[in-house]
């Protein structure tokens, strides 16, 4: 028989969702010595981070509160969780971009500018450089950038070790338990309604990752999260032959552009299995999960053309996930003073793994009452309700 939930248990914290936010969240709130609940309507990490790659990226980020984040996500994965390095597979391999024309190459040297002046570290490579780097790269290549910084984990490991490493400190876990909707006093968050039951807690942290829009529409306050599908190919495990991770100077503009049709750049990066991981696409079709051949079909045409060994490579596999969006592509950290009581962690969109660690640290901060390392201002959920008045 299921166990049902105690009316009567009550945490420090309720996380919903046990993805890599999730987990980091528990795990930076066991640290602190709070009491930490967390339930998931599916598996542990069964949502879109067991559906993803695994890039920990600077190269792709604008210059803004993501980047800040981006950079102090890093400090904690080169810093103070670098003794679980090895149960994750962290790797500080560095990033490649690739510009095919001159016209790419021009916009990429006027990115780098700019990242240069964020503290973004990047040097221009020649393509003499970038074959001694990547010798199975295009010969169309006209110029490339590298990125000492770029990174790459396991996102299912970072997921469960860090969601095992909370439960040894006492995070109880809850799956396949689906938050249904909120206890109330007044306008006060007091917990959640399962279908275990009910759970009580002083604050209930929404980790839904794309689902995290839903989660707010249950507390009755509006956090735009969307999902936005992407596509990603598995080969057949083989000798190392891409070592860093590759992409076009596209990627970027997609990564940073809001337009909900389907749109494709290679991304390639090889993994300690052998298999070559290859990306991606973003389209905004809900959770639509049929099919989507011209993805596929784009993503295998775009990688041939960055590494042309690619073609005589067969494919073992194709996944998707639903990455968190959010229009403004800022996450949604902090408390909600809409709602006081619940806080949202949320819309991370393509950079959630990245993201997790530092999303989860400064969470834990903010709810022990301690200073947080970055300003939560700058990813408050009030500012959408700013947003659609402005707009109206
Ligand atoms: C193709 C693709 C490639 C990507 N590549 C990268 C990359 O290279 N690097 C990177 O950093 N990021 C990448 N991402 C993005 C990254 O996967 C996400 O940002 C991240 O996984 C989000 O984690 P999360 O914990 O917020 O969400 P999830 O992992 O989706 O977790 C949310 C959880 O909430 C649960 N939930 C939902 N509703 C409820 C409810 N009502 N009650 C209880 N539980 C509920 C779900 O079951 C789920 O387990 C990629 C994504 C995709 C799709």
């Amino acid at each position: 028989m299921s166990p049902v939930a105690s009316s009567t248990s009550a945490s420090d914290v309720l996380v919903i969702g046990s993805g890599a936010i999730g987990a980091a969240i528990a795990y930076y709130c066991t640290r602190r010595g709070l009491s930490v609940t967390v339930v998931d309507s599916g598996a542990v990490g069964s949502g879109t981070s067991s559906q993803c790659e695994g890039n920990l990226l600077v190269s792709d980020k604008e210059h803004g509160p993501e980047l800040d984040l981006a950079n102090y996500s890093l400090k904690l994965w080169q810093g103070e969780l670098s003794e679980h390095s090895h149960l994750w597979e962290f790797e500080n391999k560095g990033g490649i971009i690739v510009a095919s024309q001159d016209s790419s190459m021009a916009s990429l040297q006027r990115a780098l500018r700019v990242q240069r002046e964020h503290g973004i570290r990047v040097e221009e490579i020649d393509v003499a450089e970038l074959k001694r780097y990547e010798p199975n790269v295009t010969d169309e290549a006209v110029g490339a950038a590298f990125y000492p910084d770029d990174s790459q984990v396991m996102p299912m490991l970072v997921t469960a070790h860090l969601m095992r490493m909370a439960a040894e400190a006492g995070a109880r876990i809850w799956p396949y338990t689906e938050v249904t909707g909120f206890l109330r006093g007044g306008e006060n968050v007091l917990g959640v309604t399962t279908t275990r039951g009910s759970f009580w807690a002083d604050a209930v942290i929404n980790a839904a990752g794309p689902w995290g829009g839903q989660v707010a529409r249950l507390a009755g306050v509006n956090v735009p999260v969307e999902p936005r599908r992407g596509y990603v190919l598995v080969t057949e495990p083989m000798e190392p032959k891409v070592f860093r991770k590759v992409y076009a100077a596209e990627y970027i503009d997609n990564v940073g552009s809001s337009d909900g049709g389907l749109q494709s750049s290679p991304v390639v990066e090889g993994t300690p299995a052998g298999s070559i991981l290859i990306g991606s696409s973003r389209e905004r079709v809900g959770f639509d999960t049929t099919f989507n051949p011209q993805a596929v079909q784009q993503i295998a045409a775009n990688a041939v053309k960055l590494f042309p060994f690619l073609a005589e490579t067969r494919i073992l596999r194709h996944y998707f996930g639903f990455r968190p969006y959010v229009p403004d592509h800022v996450p949604v950290i902090g408390p909600d003073p809409r709602a006081p009581g619940l806080w949202h962690a949320c819309g991370h969109e393509g950079a959630g793994i990245g993201l997790s660690v530092g999303t989860g640290k400064i969470i834990a901060q903010a709810v022990a009452g301690e200073q947080t390392d970055l300003p939560l201002e700058d990813f408050t959920p009030a500012r959408f309700d700013e947003l659609s008045e402005a707009s109206a």
